[in-house]
């Protein structure tokens, strides 16, 4: 451990780079955020067991859960809101979430099937379709994909992140309280906790390897959508509308195109990983 209370590990393939007393690790170069801080024990860190067996492990050793993989033929897309459920929006620049979104959704269908993927749509045009009904639709697929655009307060906020679900008894990013019971209860989605996980992380590299942007982490949340599939499921929020300047690279198609591009590549790079755990 440095001074500052950094340690990496490192082998041929793979480096991890813990920080005392944070959530954040760096896993291969992109930023993951775990569930429990890194501890100091004995001038050495220490990550949670829970991180390492829902995060950590299967990120790095995909084969140890070839058992439950599931081969990526059928693809969910959901493109986040629309109808009376706009979004997140940016008035100057005339743009509402729910249309980018289906934009972008579109456009991923089209370079999926060029591949051989069958898709399915939440929704083709702008209706207002349930959350609960998304994540429960997508069970008869192999992999969902939510597509998101965000907003914050701070106007220089900008980047990419990508959201898992939380596992049962787990916090979510951002949650510094103490659990409450109610998160020990496992969620139908959390049966696909390891490659919810693996599709995460290839996801959450593709898109900030491919567009270049700010990784502001792999996060994890209890999103309704990730908790009522039974498939893995990733949600992606791919820029920021408050962000003047990434919103009006994101008002261009030809970004909006790059965008569908990555998570394409995200996508084939997990089912590549899929495959390679089959016999
Ligand atoms: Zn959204």
């Amino acid at each position: 451990m440095t001074p500052e209370g950094v340690q990496s590990f490192a082998n041929a393939w793979n480096r991890i780079e813990l920080r005392h007393d944070s959530r954040q690790i760096d896993l291969d170069g992109r930023r993951i955020f775990l569930s429990e801080g890194v501890i100091a024990h004995q001038s050495a860190l220490w990550l949670s067991a829970a991180d390492v067996a829902s995060l950590i492990h299967p990120v790095l050793r995909p084969q140890d859960f070839a058992d439950q993989a599931r081969v990526v033929k059928r693809i969910w897309i959901d493109a986040g809101h629309g109808g009376k459920d706009r979004g997140t929006h940016n008035d100057p620049l005339a743009l509402s979430e729910k249309h980018l979104t289906l934009d972008v959704a579109l456009r991923l269908e089209k370079i999926l099937t060029a591949q051989g993927f069958e898709v399915i749509q939440t929704r083709r045009e702008d209706v207002y379709i349930e959350l609960a009904e998304r994540g429960e639709l997508s069970r008869d697929s192999d992999l969902l994909v939510s597509i998101h655009f965000n907003a914050a307060g701070n106007p220089d906020a900008h980047g990419t992140e990508t959201y898992v679900l939380t596992p049962a008894g787990q916090r979510s990013t951002g949650d510094h309280k103490q659990r409450t019971v109610d998160e020990l209860a496992a969620e139908p989605g959390n049966q696909t906790d390891a490659w919810n996980a693996i599709l995460g992380y290839q996801m959450h590299d593709a898109l900030v390897g491919d567009l270049g942007t700010l990784d502001r982490g792999l996060k994890r949340a209890r999103f309704v959508v990730l908790r009522l599939t039974t498939v893995p499921a990733v949600l992606i929020e791919a820029g920021f509308l408050s962000n003047d300047e990434e919103a009006t690279r994101i008002a261009s198609a030809s970004r909006r195109g790059e965008i569908a591009e990555s998570i394409a590549n995200g996508i084939v790079a997990y089912a590549n990983l899929v495959l390679s755990t089959q016999p």
